[in-house]
């Protein structure tokens, strides 16, 4: 289902763009329809309430828990069902600051990243606009969100439209700061253009980049199927939108033992992001059973962000809790496809990973 659509079936039975955006606003946000002081009757048209709990159901069977599993540091992982029984994944990051959650926009995913497993399945099916507002609406039921990051399975600029018409209504009707919405991609000449064509009216979201590595032809092994762009071009472009925008961009760096953790790539990194408007996220990456990398020690992982930090890059090292979706992403999915039985609400202690 399609943001739009919903809107046109809204409109079809009478509402206006105030009773729309109510109907959206209290979805978006996990409250009932019949929510607030005033009785429905006072201001919604008879056709469009009779219709409402109709409405209620199909959107809450748009993304429901096939199960979820808290993590030690206080993330929740949680694998949604979606209405045809697809799954995905979303995640309650750890509790900080502001509470994040983590979406998937796809099921499987085509970029084929060989350090990651949604990589291995390949594109199943986009995600509807609907699907990802309803994977917030469900998470919100549970715990608050207050920063969506779009770092889940699946490669947001193959799902672009949608993907954008879920920012639209998460950063109006569904009450998140826009820079608290985060774009993340492999780096797609496509995304660029359609950020930097949004004006100051629209919303406007924050970027996340995956880099992984300074190398041109290293990048190309490790994300066969992204868009050819070198390292240094995907800079170039990541720093336009980030002086557009006044947000920092966020470049994601999944640290591979003995693959780009070397003096090279550390030499690189200080070349490509000194002096820009940049945060670098060094996430150890996520051993799954039959990937081909190491994760390297936490303590070498962060003698490397002590280095960089030295150098003049800001550098954070991120604990894989669902920061990053490269690492482990797809692991609880596969899982799950492969489980025998039906689906049933279950919460199941595990360490914390990324998705
Ligand atoms: S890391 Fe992201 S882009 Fe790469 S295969 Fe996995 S989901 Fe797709």
């Amino acid at each position: 289902m399609h943001i739009e659509d919903l809107r046109q079936r809204l409109h079809e039975l009478g509402a206006n763009p105030r009773h729309q955006h109510r109907v959206l606003r209290l979805w978006s946000q996990a409250l009932p329809q019949n929510h607030g002081s005033r009785p429905i009757e006072a201001f919604l048209p008879t056709t469009l309430r009779n219709a409402l709990p109709e409405i209620e159901r199909e959107l809450a069977a748009l993304a429901t828990v096939h199960s979820e599993h808290l993590g030690e540091d206080g993330s929740l992982r949680r694998v949604v069902a979606l209405a045809d029984g697809q799954l995905v994944e979303s995640v309650h990051m750890p509790p900080g600051r502001i509470p994040a959650l983590c979406v998937s926009t796809q099921v499987g995913c085509a970029v084929g990243c060989t350090f990651c497993m949604t990589g291995t399945t390949g594109l199943i099916r986009q995600l509807g606009s609907a699907e990802i507002v309803a994977q917030v609406a469900l998470a919100r039921q549970q715990r608050p969100v207050k920063r969506v990051v779009f770092m889940g399975m699946g490669e947001p600029a193959h799902n672009l439209d949608n993907v954008l018409e879920a920012i639209d209504l998460l950063g109006t009707a569904g009450n998140i700061g826009h820079k608290n919405l985060v774009f993340s991609t492999v780096g797609d000449p496509r995304v660029f253009e359609a950020l930097m064509a949004r004006n100051e009216g629209q919303v406007r979201p924050a970027l996340a980049l995956s880099l992984h590595t300074t190398r041109a032809d290293l990048r190309e092994q490790l994300l066969p199927r992204a868009p050819r762009l070198t390292p240094d071009e995907l800079v170039e472009a990541g720093e336009r939108y980030a002086r557009h925008s006044a947000y920092p961009i966020q470049y994601q760096w999944t640290l591979l033992e003995g693959i780009n953790d070397t003096d090279e790539e550390v030499d690189g990194l200080v070349r490509l992001l000194h002096g820009k408007y940049a945060i670098l996220n060094l996430i150890p990456y996520n051993e799954g059973e039959g990937m081909p990398y190491r994760r390297p020690s936490w303590e070498a992982a962060a003698a490397l962000a002590r280095r960089l930090h030295q150098r003049g890059i800001l550098t954070k090292l991120r604990q894989s809790a669902g920061q990053d979706v490269d690492g482990g992403c797809g692991q609880l999915r596969a899982r799950a496809v492969q489980e025998k039985g039906g689906p049933g609400r279950r919460v199941i202690p595990v360490q914390a990973a990324p998705v």
